[in-house]
């Protein structure tokens, strides 16, 4: 992760936000090549969830609504995380997301609290207590009585009693709307999405003709105040969303349900995300909302574990029950042709295009060694420091075309060539016309081959002297580095092929 966060910033995709201030914790900013990337990844939902299918419309709302609506949806009451304090380091951890390394039977050892994310610290553990690991086991911390704290060692020190109990911490953003702040006047910034699709389900639904089963999408940041960001980007306090309402008849949620979760891993593996990779995480019947039927999380293996990337919930009527009760106005929908009249039930799959994005990269991300004259492509052995003879190391992205930030490079032989310069610049703009392409003409064409290669374009498209003689140029694969060369105007039918999904 390192590496990759240090690839990162070198090329332009994530930078710490405001960093000449040294960087705001939970906060980034995505660069050059991160905005080109969230914007692709966006761009094939959006396509593919929204505007492919006939019963889906978008929704652009505030980021900033009526409080009510909070009230309503359960935020305000609800959306709490338990936190715990060290009041010897002043860290503040999700009680949650803790374990405690815990003696099996001896109520009056030590215990070892620790990220659930993490090793047991059975060295720390070794250290302050002699301990037998066998005799050890983890828990989480939520099931350990507060009065047995007194015995408890926080993660990050090497005292007992330090932590505090946990404590309900609202996850939203407060603000306040007008000159006085004062608690007439509060708002929250919105920590999903979703919400905004159903305070406007009556408008679209009375305006756009659409027949159940429809779908309402929207996509745009949302906001949550995270006790503990951590892992890069993977859990921010500002983030994207991308968020569909599919609004079905009671009665069909399960099929449905099953539905969604089919077509958003077909969708996973369109941009790059390969299935031995994404998991499913079903939930039993205890750990769902009591208003949901049914809740399946997609999960990723990320570097630091296997994280959610994706949930997809069949929520009920819940939503817009509370919107139609707190707001005192009418939200059903008419059934033309049996005449019933209804709150329909919603399949809600929820992404986050940060979490979405970090995937890629960490899936694309490769260290090889290529040897220098044909033969195979190594992966290189993190361990060694330079290619074997004969081998030279490359970094490359490997990008699905269609999430590529730059489709395709062109380069001209030589700079110092006028004819050869001429010729690359019209080729440049005729494919730059379509898709966001990269003209570079310094230094030898092997490095900015490589440099191509580490940013992830996915084509480099070289003009040279043959060029003059029969408008043909060289197409380079970045995968497989091979070249083929192929009539000019070939070329947009043999790129278009290749970055459409
Ligand atoms: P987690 O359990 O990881 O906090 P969640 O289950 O609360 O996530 P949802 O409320 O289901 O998340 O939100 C839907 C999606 O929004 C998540 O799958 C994730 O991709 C994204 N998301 C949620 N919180 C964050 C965050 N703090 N940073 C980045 N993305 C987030």
């Amino acid at each position: 992760m390192d590496e990759l966060a240090s690839l990162c910033k070198r090329r332009g995709f994530i930078f710490q936000t405001s960093e000449i201030y040294g960087g705001i914790n939970g906060f980034w900013d995505y660069g050059p090549l991160g905005v080109e990337l969230k914007r692709n990844i966006k761009e094939t939902w959006w396509k593919t969830t929204v505007q492919a299918r006939e019963n889906v419309v978008g929704l652009d709302s505030s980021i900033i609504m009526h409080p009510r609506v909070w009230e309503a949806s359960g935020h305000v009451g609800n959306f709490k995380d338990p936190m715990v304090d060290c009041r010897e380091t002043k860290s503040r951890y999700r009680a949650d997301q803790i374990l405690v390394f815990k003696h099996k039977t001896d109520d009056s050892a030590l215990m070892f609290a620790y990220p659930e994310d993490e090793e047991a610290p059975v060295k720390k553990a070794g250290k302050l207590a002699k301990i037998k690991a066998d005799d050890y086991e983890s828990v989480p911390l939520l099931d350990i009585p507060v009065a047995h704290y007194n015995r408890l060692v926080g993660p990050d020190t090497a005292e007992a009693g330090t932590l505090t109990e946990p404590r309900a911490f609202n996850l939203m953003f407060k603000t306040h709307v007008g000159p006085v702040e004062e608690s007439a006047n509060v708002a929250w910034l919105r920590p999903e999405t979703a919400q905004g699709i159903f305070a406007q389900f009556g408008n679209i639904n009375a305006i756009s003709r659409l027949k159940i089963p429809f779908g309402i999408g929207q996509i745009g940041k949302a906001f949550r105040n995270e006790i503990n960001p951590r892992n890069y980007t993977f859990r921010s306090r500002e983030f994207e969303q991308m968020e569909l309402e599919f609004f079905i008849k009671p009665g069909t949620d399960a099929e449905w349900h099953e539905y969604w979760v089919d077509a958003r891993l077909k969708w996973y593996s369109i941009v790059g995300l390969p299935e031995g990779r994404m998991h499913r995480d079903v939930h039993s019947q205890e750990k769902l909302a009591h208003y949901a039927s049914a809740c399946t999380d997609i999960l990723y293996d990320f570097p630091f574990g296997t994280q959610e990337l994706e949930g997809i919930a069949a929520r009920g009527n819940f939503d817009l029950t509370q919107h139609q009760t707190v707001s005192g106005k009418g939200l059903e929908y008419f059934d033309e042709e049996t005449k019933e009249r209804y709150l329909p039930h919603v399949i809600e799959p929820s992404a986050g295009v940060d979490r979405i994005a970090l995937a890629l990269l960490c899936e694309a991300y490769r260290i090889e060694w290529i040897p220098n004259d044909g033969g195979k492509v190594l992966t290189a052995d993190p361990n060694v420091n330079r290619a074997p003879e004969g081998y030279e190391a490359r970094t490359v992205l490997r990008f699905a075309p269609c999430i590529a930030p730059y489709k395709v490079a062109i380069f001209p032989l030589l700079k110092n060539k006028e004819e050869l310069v001429t010729k690359a610049r019209a080729v440049f703009e005729r494919l730059n016309d379509r898709w966001n392409c990269f003209y570079d003409h310094a230094g030898a064409i092997g490095r900015r081959y490589r440099r191509q290669d580490e940013i992830g374009t996915p084509f480099g498209v070289t003009i040279d002297f043959d060029t003059l003689e029969n408008d043909t140029v060289t197409v380079r694969d970045r995968d497989t580095m091979e070249q083929i060369r192929m009539p000019i105007s070939e070329l947009e039918s043999y790129i278009a092929e290749r970055v459409r999904f």
